[in-house]
């Protein structure tokens, strides 16, 4: 098989915009991963819980991510007491995962603005909302950008979104499912494109485990690795 779209003029991994043709290389990947990997399960939480985790997750790992949470719901056992907190008492609350000040003024943020417009807080009224309104409504929070909007459609909700992670961008562009330029922003799209939609969920968690286990940021495991006869980034 020729490496992702290497018979073409268009860019790698592109979608046919007509006919929403998803690439065969893209489901070869999506299949061999899953062989590796296995078809995951998640945890599912409800959509403020895992709003405020995935702010929480910014920038950090989940090891300092859960460190924080935990701190966070032992002060603070209702998201009530987390609004009536001082913000500096909810910024020592999640010191551990970095970036307390901005993490601790999205949460307030967001917990106020979901109180303001609804009298209540939680989010279940996302599951009323179309996909798109849903996603909208998520990213007018301050704080809230496409991929922490994904992750609470599709791992809380069950609504179809593509997260697109750090190893996310990284992996897709390495096997050239997106072009070298294409920003993370940008792949959310294009990726949720390529795959279909009952595979958002496996095609996700597997690729970021094999950005962490294989395709290393810095020293891809090239040699060990199942995609190697089609990734036009190999090194070997
Ligand atoms: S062959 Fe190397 S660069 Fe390509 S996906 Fe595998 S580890 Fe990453």
């Amino acid at each position: 098989m020729s490496p992702p779209g290497h018979d073409n003029n268009s860019e790698i991994g592109d979608v046919d915009p007509e006919t929403k043709r998803i690439p065969a290389e893209a489901l070869v990947v999506a299949d061999r991963l899953r062989d590796e990997y296995g078809i995951p399960t998640v945890r599912q939480m409800p959509p403020l819980e895992e709003l405020v985790l995935t702010i929480l997750s910014q920038n950090t790992n989940d090891v300092n991510r859960d460190r924080a949470w935990m701190e966070l719901r032992d002060r603070f056992p209702t998201w009530e007491e987390v609004l009536a907190a001082e913000i500096g008492e909810i910024e020592e609350a999640i010191y551990v995962c970095g970036l307390a000040k901005a993490k601790a003024s999205y949460i307030v943020g967001a917990l106020r603005q979901i109180k303001e417009e609804t009298g209540k807080l939680n989010l279940d009224y996302l599951s009323d909302m179309g996909p798109d309104e849903a996603h909208e409504y998520l990213i007018s929070m301050n704080g809230v950008g496409p991929k922490t909007a994904a992750i609470v459609l599709q791992f809380s909700l069950g609504i179809p979104a593509f997260p697109v992670d750090t190893h996310v961008h990284r992996v897709t562009k390495r096997l050239g499912l997106i072009g070298e330029k294409v920003s993370r922003e940008k792949a959310h799209e294009i990726l949720a494109d390529m795959f279909p939609e009952e595979r958002y969920l496996d095609v996700h968690i597997n690729i970021i485990r094999h950005g962490r286990q294989v395709c290393d940021a810095r020293r891809p495991l090239c040699q060990n690795c199942i995609l190697n006869d089609i990734c036009p980034s190999r090194t070997v």
